[in-house]
């Protein structure tokens, strides 16, 4: 028999297009339901679009234990997630879609064509052939008293009755392209527990580079070098030092500890290793070598090839003694601190972190003061590097929250 009556089934409801809510939509079909799935913008996943214009990076090849890892303080709720749709279980969605996938270099996964287009226009034409109705430009305003789900369109406002609703509205950041974080106040005015969205994969600002590093140096990429925050491992990689202070992949991999300790104290730290490839005593004596009537700049370039924005950096963030002393100096080639004092806006991030915590969700990531009412995605209040990390997270929680709801709808008799 199946779950639902085939000629009148139940009405899911799902808000927001992005990754997490289509693949709810897709578990909510599967399941033999009606599905309406609404966003606010003109057309869905602009988001995951964007995130594909640089190469779509999917997901990640490195072992089960090193992937759940990223998630940090949450592993355990996502790796629950993971259980079900893991790295391999996305690459053969994929695959399912009609479009291969690849392992980079650094084991990173891609679709064969690197982009996003293709993969979106077969998983919207697959959902709309199983029956999902896909309402753009339709922006969810919350409950009515009778709680009917407000709907803003372009003729106005209407209600719609959802037997069970998914709710993937994403984080805050790039508000426009559609995950405006609004729904903080809708949620928080139905006693949600939330934690603030707050920046991840973000830029950072100092306190204020010099007038002549700004003019000259910034938007210089810095490569070859390795990042770490007090008491970490060094991460190599590279990273752009801008107008305000730092950006790129390494600066957004350690953006966790460093916003942290900027909330707890006030500054984070990052430092740097010029020289990631040369132990400190080496330095220190290629540094001690005679230089003759050369200045330390010069030396610098010719031993040990430190010159354009390293050794303006080098120079910015170390005093004259230091810069004098063979062995001070070789220390600041090894960790020079670059404190920050504030994360760039959540508008500017990659991702956010903070969101709807698990804690007021039950296992189906059902709020568990709002019966039929479940949450998936970048809303959720996890983080993790970029890496294709965010995208599997959020493709996991929105099959799960999809199958529960289903689930729990059929509980309901
Ligand atoms: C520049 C950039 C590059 C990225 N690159 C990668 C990458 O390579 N790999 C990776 O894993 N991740 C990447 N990400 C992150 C990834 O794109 C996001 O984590 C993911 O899209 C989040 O999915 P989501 O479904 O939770 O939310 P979103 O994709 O943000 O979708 C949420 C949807 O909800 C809709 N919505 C919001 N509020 C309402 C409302 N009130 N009513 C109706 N609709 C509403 C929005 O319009 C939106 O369509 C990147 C992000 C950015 C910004």
């Amino acid at each position: 028999m199946p779950d639902f009556n085939p000629a009148s089934p139940p009405l899911a409801v799902v808000i927001g297009g992005g990754p997490a809510g289509l693949m709810a939509a897709e578990a909510l079909a599967q399941a033999g339901l009606a599905v309406e799935v609404f966003d606010a913008m003109p057309s869905v996943g602009r988001k995951f679009l964007l995130a594909g214009v640089g190469g779509m990076n999917i997901t990640h090849s490195e072992p089960y234990p090193a992937f759940v890892a990223r998630y940090a303080e949450r592993q355990g709720e996502i790796g629950t997630l993971l259980g079900e749709f893991d790295a391999d279980a996305l690459r053969q969605w994929i695959h399912g879609l009609g479009i291969e996938t690849f392992v980079g270099t650094s084991g990173r996964v891609f679709p064969i064509d690197m982009k996003a287009a293709p993969l979106l226009r077969a998983w919207l034409k697959r959902l709309r052939d199983s029956g999902v109705v896909i309402h753009t430009r339709h922006r969810w305003l919350g409950w009515n008293a009778e709680g009917a789900l407000r709907i803003a369109y372009p003729q106005g406002e209407r209600l719609v009755n959802a037997a069970v609703l998914v709710l993937a509205l994403g984080g805050g950041s790039w508000a426009r392209l559609g995950s405006d974080g609004s729904w903080q106040a809708l949620l928080a005015e139905r006693a949600v527990d939330i934690s603030p969205l707050q920046p991840s994969n973000c830029g950072f600002e100092v306190a204020g580079w010099s007038a002549l590093l700004k003019d000259k140096f910034a938007g210089a990429p810095l490569k070859n070098i390795a990042l770490s925050v007090p008491g970490s491992a060094p991460r190599k990689g590279e990273f752009i030092l801008t107008a305000q202070g730092v950006e790129g992949s390494l600066v957004y991999a350690w953006s966790a500890p460093v916003r942290e300790a900027i909330n707890r104290d006030g500054r984070g730290v990052l430092l740097l290793d010029l020289l990631p490839d040369k132990p400190v005593d080496k330095i220190a004596q290629a540094l001690a070598r005679p230089r003759g009537s050369r200045s330390m700049a010069k030396h610098l370039h010719s031993q040990l090839g430190i010159d354009g924005v390293k050794a303006a950096l080098l120079r910015e963030l170390t005093d004259p003694a230091t810069f004098a002393s063979p062995e001070a100096l070789a220390q600041a080639i090894k960790a020079l601190p670059i404190t920050l004092v504030r994360a760039r806006p959540l508008d500017e991030a990659i991702s956010s972190a903070g969101g709807v915590r698990f804690e007021g969700l039950d296992a189906g990531l059902m709020l568990k003061g709002m019966p039929g009412v479940f949450c998936a995605g970048e809303m959720l209040d996890w983080e993790a590097p970029t890496g294709g990390y965010l995208l599997t997270a959020c493709f996991a929680s929105g099959q799960h929250a999809g199958r529960a709801a289903a689930q729990w709808l059929k509980s309901q008799g």
